[in-house]
């Protein structure tokens, strides 16, 4: 158990840096442009700040790392990342070495996970799923306060796998499913309909016009028969495959994260269509928007460098 614990967050385009002093609190110190093409530039900038904002703090202190990617429990190598510096690398075991002090790596959706459970909107609860519905759809799992990482590091990831179902139908009219190709090399996954680019989609598929993720939202609440039938047809697109995974991990709350975790009243009808198909029915809300919608990396991972480091 660490007294104090560096932390960061690193993003295809921002390095956000934060010191944490006490458990569930952060205070971020500074954010850099992330050195993309260079793994020496990277040492560089992350020894830059812990010189910078950690100068009365022991050389044992851990650094632990929220980033986009995902890392193999197995062998600690980062795949699927954005940022060709880190391609092939051990983040954590290869930092370790370059900064001489502990340091843990994980996803952002694993750490907004992490986040929620230890110190945010799923406090005490047994069972934390985090769903994010940002650019594509994610997601990471805690059980009693542990992230579960699981072969491949892929534990959570439930945006991919294709959806069953073929065709909607919405007030007696039935629509046809589009059926993508995913970066995954599946066809028809979730992660291409189910967040705010797969609200668009669906959008653009159902009425040949383009709008973005808020104006769709906003036009719903507004009443616009459109943005409605778009709302719709995305609420039980991503309902179905969510109940699915309620019913497999029984967790007690699921977390809201990424961009359309704001729209309170979007996640609202959506917990709504979710508790409608699951199995064991829940008189509370199950799903709600987090806490740390932005900080979910830095405050997760500070509690895993306080776990791990
Ligand atoms: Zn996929």
């Amino acid at each position: 158990m660490s007294s104090a614990v560096f932390c960061a967050d690193i993003g295809g385009s921002f390095i956000k840096f934060g010191v944490s002093r006490a458990s569930g609190e952060v205070e971020e110190c500074g954010k850099v442009p992330t050195p993309v093409a260079s793994w020496d530039a990277f040492v560089a900038a992350m020894q830059n700040f812990i010189t910078l904002y950690g100068a009365d703090l022991p050389s044992s202190t851990p650094l632990a790392i929220s980033t986009a990617g995902l890392v193999s429990p197995q062998t600690g190598e980062l795949l699927a990342t954005n940022i060709p510096a880190f391609t092939g690398r051990s983040l954590a075991k290869d930092l370790s070495t370059a900064l001489n002090r502990p340091v843990t790596a994980a996803n952002d959706a694993d750490c907004f996970a992490l986040a929620e459970a230890h110190a945010g909107n799923a406090q005490h609860q047994p069972i934390v799923v985090a769903i994010i519905l940002g650019t594509g759809v994610g997601g990471g799992l805690v059980i009693n306060g542990q992230l579960v990482r699981g072969h491949g590091g892929v534990t959570g990831e439930w945006g991919h796998g294709a959806i069953t179902r073929t065709e909607l139908n919405i007030e007696g009219k039935t629509y046809l499913v589009p059926r993508l190709k995913c970066a995954c090399g599946q066809t028809g996954c979730l992660d291409k309909l189910g967040a705010a680019r797969g609200m668009e989609r669906l959008h653009q598929h159902f009425h040949q016009r383009a709008a973005s993720s808020l104006e769709i939202v906003t036009g719903w609440q507004a009443g616009d028969s459109t943005c409605g039938l778009t709302v719709r047809a995305w609420l039980q697109l991503v309902a179905e495959p969510l109940a699915l995974l309620v019913n497999i991990l029984g967790p007690s709350k699921i977390i809201a994260g990424g961009g359309l975790a704001s729209a309170t009243e979007l996640i609202a009808a959506l917990d709504l269509a979710l508790r409608e198909r699951v199995l064991h029915r829940y008189a509370a809300p199950l799903l709600i928007p987090g806490k740390f919608l932005t900080e979910g990396g830095l405050v997760g991972a500070s509690v895993m460098g306080r776990i791990e480091g």
